[in-house]
């Protein structure tokens, strides 16, 4: 383990520390302890979130208190941006982190819309990523979704005034 608590080999702490390539429109929030950024290419579908923790963490029962605490505020203020800016009927969230590769604890926060079909619906989400995933091919525009993900990080930003990417910084 680095000594900023990430792992040199993980995928997910490679894009955190800025070594590997993030999901379209960059990061849309970041503190000391979580970063949140679209889904990776190819991604699932346009407006598929990922939060996930700065450090190598790879279960919800290992996070830190302040991990732990800071969890809820933050995907509420965030599932909030999501139903602003995608209007969505529900927005999902999901936590496995066991696909290979992807150990690293990050939640999928996965906006249902009035006509995804009933047969795409709940755990069936993850259809689109599995397509996307065999298939190669991004399940939305690229474009589009790094638009609406700078729509989203503006609407955090605005929340805490200025401060969705306050650490950006050095560590
Ligand atoms: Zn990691």
């Amino acid at each position: 383990m680095n000594l900023d608590g990430t792992k040199e080999d993980c995928i997910t702490c490679r894009i955190n520390r800025g070594e590997a390539t993030c999901g379209p429109g960059g990061v849309l929030y970041r503190d000391r302890l979580w970063v949140l950024e679209h889904a990776i290419e190819p991604i699932p579908m346009v407006g598929w979130l990922v939060l996930k923790t700065y450090r190598h963490v790879e279960t919800f029962a290992d996070l830190t208190e302040d991990e732990a605490i800071t969890f809820g505020p933050l995907t509420r203020l965030v599932t909030r941006a999501m139903t602003q800016v995608l209007e969505p009927v529900k927005v999902y969230l999901n936590l496995y982190a066991e696909a290979k590769d992807f150990p690293h604890l990050h939640v999928h926060l996965i906006p249902r819309f009035a006509d995804t079909p009933p047969d795409h619906r709940g755990p069936h989400i993850f259809q689109y990523l599995s397509a996307a995933v065999r298939s190669g091919q991004n399940g939305g525009d690229i474009e589009e979704a790094a638009r609406v993900a700078a729509q989203i990080r503006a609407r955090i930003d605005e929340s805490l005034g200025g401060a969705a990417l306050r650490d950006m910084g050095p560590r």
